[in-house]
């Protein structure tokens, strides 16, 4: 009693023992806080352990929903019909479902972080994934060895990163080929016993010992032999421009005279019933195929005649700018309701289709020109107000444009005034 000192150090002292102790079974604990109650502590140490257990409780039971969420997302991602590749930013594999394993022969072990490109070595996809343009798909054809026809569709997210679905189209793609050689073959086969069915009728047409009430049979006869003959012809001419899907190189074409042709040519048809004008705004000509860029070209101009009214203008316009080059018809007919012109470039697609075959169309003209245009890497814009007329332009993009002085020199067919479809 005579040492308060003593008695205070002895105190602390055994304080400090419990405090030790306390702070190794809670040492212990955290190391082995999966496998162990939380030690019986009171006073602060009590307040410290069940707010880190309460920690602990709350982290375990997120993990486990984070867990078994991941586990649904991976198994509903290997049950869908479509590969999935998420790449990052440099385009390298960071995950991928059991579908796009089994189409692009992925490896779950080895290849992720890999640069998906240099995997599958296709050059059109290297291309389509590094031009960031995912606004449409890729169809990669059959590879020597592999029978399988693969599409592929970009889904940009976040910040450079990309969803890649990947489809198995090897059997539309098979019957796509079939539709296409059938229409083809069936054209072909049609277009022999035309000729000469359409040679009987003009023979029969001259003949002036025919009857005056059989005149107007054959000549209407004759009449619905020369649509059969555009429409088998229009045909043969999809069914060529179908067969591959490769972009035209072509030669520079000389537009200002190939425009000045067309003029004469729509004048020589149907003198003085449209007036045309043309407007060539720019001297440089265009990286084509001659033989196609007429054909597209000349069914606009064809169509703008055949759908306006006697004394309407129409106007052939040529100019360049930033954005490429341009050609583009104008007329003021009757003009096409708005509701028609998404589908107008379809086949056999007509606004009016009693007027249309009173015309002679086959229905094909513009499915023909935006055919030609895509080889060109070109694009038909159609503008129209009902009544007031059309606007049918191509746009071409910068690279296809060439100087008028290698356009002229090259193109030699229009300057020497020879017929463009010779
Ligand atoms: P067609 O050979 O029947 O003319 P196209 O494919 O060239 O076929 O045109 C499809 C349809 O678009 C035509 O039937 C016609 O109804 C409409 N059309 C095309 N050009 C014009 C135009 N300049 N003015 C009004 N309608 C047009």
């Amino acid at each position: 009693m005579g040492h308060p000192w003593w008695g205070i150090a002895g105190a602390l002292a055994v304080e400090l023992v419990r405090n030790l102790v306390n702070l190794h079974q809670f040492d212990h604990w955290l190391r082995n806080r999966n496998r162990r109650d939380p030690p019986d502590a009171g006073g602060l140490w009590g307040d410290l352990v069940s707010q880190v257990s309460r920690l602990h409780r709350r982290k375990q039971f997120h993990k486990k929903r984070l867990l078994s969420l991941f586990r649904e997302l991976r198994r509903s991602t290997a049950s869908m019909p479509d590969g999935v590749v998420a790449l990052n930013a440099a385009k390298e594999i960071v995950w991928f479902n059991r579908k796009a394993a089994e189409l692009l022969g992925l490896k779950r072990k080895t290849d992720f972080g890999i640069q998906i490109a240099g995997l599958l070595r296709v050059p059109e996809f290297s291309r389509y994934l590094s031009s960031g343009d995912y606004s449409t798909s890729l169809r990669v054809p059959p590879r020597v060895g592999d029978a399988t026809t693969l599409e592929f569709q970009g889904v940009p997210y976040g910040e450079g990163q990309v969803f890649l679905l990947v489809r198995d189209v090897t059997r539309q793609s098979q019957l796509e080929t079939m539709r296409k050689d059938f229409v083809a073959n069936a054209s072909h086969e049609l277009r022999s016993p035309l000729t000469v069915i359409s040679g009987y009728l003009e023979t029969l047409a001259l003949d002036d010992t025919l009857p005056d009430d059989l005149r107007g049979p054959i000549g209407e006869m004759r009449r619905q032999s020369e649509r059969m003959t555009t429409i088998i012809s229009d045909l043969l001419e999809l069914s060529r421009l179908e067969a591959t899907d490769e972009q035209v190189v072509g030669t520079p074409i000389d537009v200002a005279g190939l425009l000045t042709l067309l003029r004469k040519d729509l004048a020589a048809r149907d003198a003085k019933v449209h007036a045309v004008e043309l407007r060539i705004e720019s001297p440089d000509g265009l990286m084509g195929d001659q033989g196609l860029m007429h054909s597209a070209f000349w069914n606009l101009v064809d169509n703008a005649a055949k759908y306006s009214p006697p004394g309407g203008m129409i106007t052939l316009r040529w100019w360049t700018d930033d954005d490429g080059g341009h050609f583009s018809v104008t007329d003021t007919g009757p003009g096409i309701a708005a509701e028609h012109l998404p589908r107008l470039t379809e086949r056999f697609y007509r606004v009016d289709p009693g007027r249309a075959r009173d015309k002679g169309g086959s229905g094909l003209g513009l499915a023909i020109v935006r055919h030609v245009l895509q080889k060109h890497g070109g694009e038909l814009k159609i503008e129209s107000v009902e009544g007031r007329g059309s606007t049918f332009s191509c746009h071409f993009a910068p690279t296809r444009l060439v100087r008028e002085s290698v356009a002229k020199a090259t193109d030699s067919r229009y300057s020497a005034g020879l017929d463009s479809n010779g």
